[in-house]
């Protein structure tokens, strides 16, 4: 992505002095001049990929109805074929993977006084604005979240309450898969076989906050189906690595989908001729599967190089990286979001060493010691190649001051 630095190299310039970027002797000079269409590698997110050409097509010819009278016909085809790719009866097509996991919610917690079992790590939990709080009435109860994403059994067999007249009732066990914040790990399968068992001998139903969840079902060569078994409901996120720009499923028996639809109107979910977005959802779901293959050999390649070169600062452990998410775990001389800063910008140095491969790189820092890089679409194994070359030059400046 060439982006024109000069409109926002000042901006970049003023930050540089804000965080007294000099120290360590890591002089950054900021000629705008010097920035002019410089090369950007933006790994913040892969919700940064835009529509491609063959879903722009889709979203123009795409045939449309008013949803909320449920007569767009593109739309019952997305959630007819969604549905059927995760083995559940129905589908809702919503604006937002947050407005899904919220409507699994309010539908499986319907009734008052109720909690849900969500790791500490998870997206409802942490990102959500504790809305099952907020908006559902739900407490959500945690249990530790371990580095693959799963969390203890046990953990959460103790946390199950259904009987003290003192306590709440656990009305939903929520999961995450691909796990974000544990770096996109994918849930291994004998853990969510032995979560099914429990959670229907305790007859509580399973929500899969599947946000990529066919990151999983492309990295273990399975049918996602084979991954959603057990579970009542499963959320889907169309904009994230599949590529479309707005939208996300929402999925499970039809009782349950009848009830979700009803509520998301009162959320403000009701969307008219949709079937312009949904249409690009269907291009997602035809395209996912070599598109996701592509994203998570860029996001080895990355890891790979980055753990050759082998540094004191800056690790990634190659065998961490499931999907198309990497974490970086950053030590010693050099906090996660001075890497970050650092990462935007291009010294004298850097630009004469390596020439056409002096790069941007964006990424983000989730605190002092971790920094998230994520494929996309957009992303090619060439710019994989030129950000390991931009970390190791990093590294070397870090191992000389
Ligand atoms: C992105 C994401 C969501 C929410 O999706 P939005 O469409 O951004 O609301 C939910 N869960 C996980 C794991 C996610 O990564």
């Amino acid at each position: 992505m060439i982006t024109r630095i000069a409109r926002y190299a000042p901006k970049l310039l003023v930050r540089c002095r804000q965080q007294n970027l000099h120290h360590r002797g890591l002089y950054i000079q900021m000629a705008a001049s010097k920035f002019q269409d410089m090369y950007v590698i933006d790994l913040r997110s892969d919700t940064l990929t835009v529509p491609t050409k063959a879903m722009r097509e889709a979203m123009y010819n795409a045939e449309v109805g008013d949803d909320v009278y449920e007569e767009d016909p593109t739309v019952k085809a997305l959630e007819r074929r969604a549905a059927a790719l995760f083995g559940k009866e129905a589908g809702l097509f919503v604006p937002s993977g947050t407005m899904a996991n919220l409507l699994a919610i309010m539908v499986h917690c319907s009734r008052r006084g109720t909690e849900l079992i969500a790791g500490d790590k998870s997206h409802i939990y942490k990102y959500e604005q504790g809305s099952a709080a907020h908006i559902a009435g739900v407490q959500v109860t945690t249990v530790k979240n371990k580095p693959d994403g799963t969390f203890d059994l046990d953990e959460m067999q103790m946390k199950i309450r259904n009987e003290d007249i003192h306590e709440p009732v656990t009305a939903l066990i929520c999961i995450e898969n691909t796990h974000n914040l544990c770096g996109g790990k994918v849930l291994p399968m004998e853990w969510l076989d032995e979560l099914w068992k429990q959670a229907a001998l305790r007859d509580i139903p399973v929500h899969v906050d599947g946000a990529r969840l066919l990151n999983a079902a492309t990295k273990m060569r399975v049918h996602p189906a084979v991954l959603t078994s057990g579970c009542r409901s499963v959320s889907l996120c169309l904009s994230k690595g599949l590529g479309a720009p707005v939208g996300s499923l929402l999925l499970g028996d039809t009782t349950f989908v009848t009830r979700a639809r009803y509520l998301r109107k009162a959320l403000g979910g009701g969307m008219r001729q949709v079937g312009v977005l949904a249409a690009a959802g269907l291009v997602a779901l035809d395209t996912a599967s070599d598109r996701l293959t592509q994203d998570h050999a860029n996001a080895a390649l990355i890891a790979n190089g980055v753990s050759e070169f082998g540094s004191k600062y800056i690790h990634i452990d190659p065998a961490s990286v499931h999907t198309n998410i990497i974490m970086v775990n950053v030590e010693r001389k050099i906090k996660a979001p001075e890497l970050c800063s650092r990462l935007e910008q291009v010294t004298d140095e850097e630009a004469e060493y390596l020439g056409k491969e002096a790069v941007i790189v964006k990424a983000l820092s989730l605190d002092t010691e971790h920094i998230r890089l994520v494929t996309y679409n957009s992303i090619t194994d060439t710019d994989a190649k030129m950000v390991v070359k931009k970390l190791q030059f990093i590294n070397q400046e870090l191992q000389r001051s």
